[in-house]
């Protein structure tokens, strides 16, 4: 970092920024500080693949909020394959991911991007060239290779799998009402292949920057698998309820709703919920994060949470600008047929208690919630 121009100073503010980002407290700036300059001495390679998706993840990551903690990142990693940003391509390219594959095997972290279609011999989705030709027309001709088949090469020897975006984590859009190209989420995948290999899920569509930046970094830090979820996601990062944190929560529970989008002046107050908003069935920290670099978040800029960081997504969360169809909470059986699904969601989640009377035309009891 010496060489690069960079002083102490400011590569402990970068360890600062690190901390910000992996919510941790200012006393481990230090330890934090000795981990990334440890990290100089062996750059632990990376292979970053794209299957279907629409490259949205790789565009959010390179407008991270903390540049230089990605110039950093970037700096302590070796990215040995990164089909948008890398210079050489074709066969050159290809043959870093076979060299890669066979001479740092249990090294190297495999970043995938969008999921993978499985369907006609997983023909949908195809980069670089088999060794072997097939006949085509008369004319011999070298076949696709699959991303079925970069995925067996590949994943045996990582040392971890990262699944970038919802799509990769559990097949989004591509999966979505449209089986057609069979496709499967990553962590399928990977079970089907190395059913103990370690798959860290980072949802959204995109990924936020700070989600993949910040999983990267703990996982460089402290030499393990950050802590999950039970869909896989680290926990630091969707550990909480985008309902819960919503600047708009209050409006939510006065049973204050934004009811028509041709509204020209909306109360930019009002609460969503009436018109899609999935926040109440999302774990993200978006509303405390933000995006564009702390600018805002979806709902701040009057627009519902889509849920995109869920398993859910799209399928199960769509229409997007229509209310959530039915909500499951653990351990309570919705009373849709009496109350509808919004009462029962609701009162099972002991909220918007004002919201539920409001629909049902009924006085509260005194003393405000039940
Ligand atoms: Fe915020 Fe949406 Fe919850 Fe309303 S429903 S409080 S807009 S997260």
């Amino acid at each position: 970092m010496e060489k690069k121009g960079v002083t102490r100073r400011q590569f402990l503010k970068y360890a600062g920024a690190t901390a910000a980002l992996l919510g941790l407290s200012e006393s481990l700036i230090p330890e934090i500080a000795r981990a990334l300059e440890e990290l100089s001495s062996g750059k632990p390679p990376v292979l970053w693949i794209q299957g279907q998706n629409c490259t949205g993840c790789s565009i959010s990551f390179l407008n991270t909020n903390y540049p230089m903690v990605a110039e950093i990142v970037l700096d302590k990693l070796s990215v040995r394959y990164h089909p948008t940003v890398m210079a050489a391509a074709g066969d050159k390219a290809f043959g870093v991911l076979e060299e890669t594959a066979k001479e740092l095997a249990g090294k190297y972290v495999l970043v995938v991007e969008g999921p993978v279609p499985t369907a006609e011999g997983g023909e949908y989705c195809t980069f670089g060239l088999e060794k072997e030709t097939a006949s085509f027309h008369g004319y011999q001709r070298r076949k696709d290779k699959p991303m079925t088949a970069w995925m067996e090469e590949l994943v045996p020897g990582a040392a971890a799998v990262v699944a970038l975006g919802n799509c990769a984590s559990f097949g989004g859009i591509p999966a979505a009402n449209a089986s057609v190209t069979g496709t499967k989420p990553v962590q399928e995948i990977v079970k089907e292949i190395a059913k103990d290999k370690p798959v860290i899920n980072i949802g959204g569509c995109p990924a936020h920057p700070d989600w993949f930046i910040g999983t990267v970094l703990d996982y460089l830090i402290n030499k393990r698998v950050p802590e999950l979820d039970r869909h896989n996601r680290p926990k630091m990062f969707f550990g909480k309820l985008i309902h819960e944190n919503c600047e708009r929560r209050a409006a939510f529970d006065a049973g204050l709703f934004l009811e028509d989008w041709n509204d020209d002046n909306p109360d930019m107050k009002l609460c969503l919920f009436k018109l899609g908003c999935k926040g109440p069935v999302t774990y993200a920290d978006c509303p405390t994060r933000r995006w564009n670099s702390g600018v805002n978040w979806c709902v701040g800029a009057n627009a519902p949470c889509h849920g995109c960081a869920e398993p859910s997504f799209y399928k199960d969360l769509s229409p997007l600008y229509e209310p959530l169809p039915e909500v499951h909470f653990a351990g309570l059986t919705p009373m849709v047929d009496t109350l509808g699904w919004i009462g029962a969601a609701a009162t099972a989640a002991g909220i918007g208690a004002h919201y539920l009377y409001k629909q049902l035309g009924k006085k509260e009891p005194e003393g405000g919630e039940s």
